[in-house]
């Protein structure tokens, strides 16, 4: 062996000690901040607010924000909400580099009561959790989070916005946790924070609920077997952006993620997909991608199969899919509608598919029964009209 190798060898010995070591963190449940703890300086220079009607999705942020660090010598320090501020991070920082970064999205509501309500926030906490586990960094209570989202939300109610039928705005959550350990070693990192910036949002696309076209082209993939598709990982996004920029020049506004030979369909940008159709056997059926790893488990997705099983009325399945299946169906007019499910746009109808060179057209808005009344159920649960244990009040 030379040098070289052996060094290489050393090293990845090294970090596979380093990486038990973390994991002895990543399930010590007893290591957590705790929000009790929580110190708290309030700005003393309060922003103005911005205009409801002309939310910009994400370009809005409250006067707090909540922060928490670790490290690997002195574990979580106590967590802190204080002005929004910006950071000092060292250039060597290893988020800046490798992307060991991850995030959730989620929202707070002020419901018609006037209350403000966070939606099923600790399966947000799952899944981060699980984020954090598989970029090698350490966990934390899921529950001490939400109190400490919920403690920061009270500290700036006046930003959640009130809804109206028009503007179905809220105050959207961006918990996000990145490695800070300043060195530039390809390893797991020794110290790493965990914060919180909120602020008001509208819907998520400038064009309000209008159906979006989306590209279909197998030559881009956003996620395959083993890889970390199925976490919401900073790591995911960034190679998106170029596939976007093609998606725009073919007049469509999203990607819809095909995966493999066959072309299975995925999901549809940061959202998972849902289409109803009437399928080979007769039944009218509502079918989304399983989750096996290809697509992120959106909170959104999960309330949708919920509900929809709820109803009773058509069959809902989880399932691998095709485009065969779905021009099949297209040609034979058994395809009913399609849509997108996410936090930040809740239900987006799709219209066409660019596929092949072609523009599919998605007959959704002909008569857009499922997306609308996916969309209604889930808003009156969020807004408190319909009452539901899927919502947690913040005070
Ligand atoms: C966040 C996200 C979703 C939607 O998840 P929700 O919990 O419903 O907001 C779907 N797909 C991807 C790739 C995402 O990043």
């Amino acid at each position: 062996m030379t040098l070289n190798k052996l060094s290489v060898a050393c090293c990845a010995v090294q970090q596979t000690a380093r990486y038990v070591a973390a994991r002895s963190y990543v399930t010590a449940s007893t290591s957590s901040f705790k929000a009790k703890d929580v110190e708290i300086t309030r700005t003393k220079s309060p922003a103005a607010k911005p205009d409801v009607s002309k939310l910009k999705f994400g370009h809005h942020f409250s006067d707090h924000m909540l922060e928490v660090d670790w490290s690997e010598s002195k574990g979580w320090e106590k967590p802190r909400i204080c002005p929004m501020k910006n950071f000092q991070i060292h250039p060597a920082a290893k988020c800046l580099h490798y992307a060991v970064e991850l995030f959730e999205g989620m929202k707070a509501f002020r419901g018609v009561d006037n209350r403000i309500r966070l939606f099923r926030p600790m399966e947000n906490m799952k899944r981060m959790l699980t984020s954090a586990e598989r970029s090698a960094l350490p966990t934390f209570e899921g529950r001490e989070l939400v109190e400490l989202i919920k403690k920061l939300i009270s500290i700036d109610v006046d930003w959640v916005p009130k809804a109206s039928k028009e503007q179905p705005s809220s105050l959207y959550v961006r918990p996000t946790y990145i490695a800070t350990e300043p060195t530039l070693g390809v390893a797991i990192s020794t110290t790493a924070k965990l914060f919180v910036i909120i602020g008001p949002v509208g819907p998520y696309y400038a064009t309000g609920l209008a159906p979006v076209k989306l590209l279909a082209d197998p030559q881009y993939v956003r996620s395959w077997p083993g890889g970390s598709g199925g976490f919401k990982m900073g790591c995911n996004y960034a190679p998106t952006l170029y596939t976007q920029t093609i998606a725009a020049s073919h007049g469509c506004q999203q990607v819809l993620w095909l995966f493999g030979d066959d072309h299975q369909l995925t999901e549809v940008g940061a959202m998972n997909l849902f289409t109803f159709w009437v399928n080979e056997h007769g039944e009218k059926e509502l079918v989304t991608a399983p989750l096996d790893g290809l697509v992120l488990p959106g909170v959104t997705r999960k309330s949708l199969l919920e509900l929809s099983k709820k109803w009773g009325e058509f069959k809902v399945t989880e399932r691998k899919y095709t485009m065969k299946e779905v021009t099949k169906a297209l040609n034979e007019n058994r395809l009913l509608e399609m849509f997108g499910a996410g936090t930040a746009c809740v239900v987006s109808p799709i219209d066409g598919l660019f596929y092949k060179n072609e523009m599919l057209k998605i007959p959704t808005m002909n008569n857009p029964a499922v997306t609308n009344r996916c969309m209604k159920e889930l808003l009156d649960i969020q807004y408190g009209r319909t009452p539901s244990d899927w919502v947690e009040l913040v005070e």
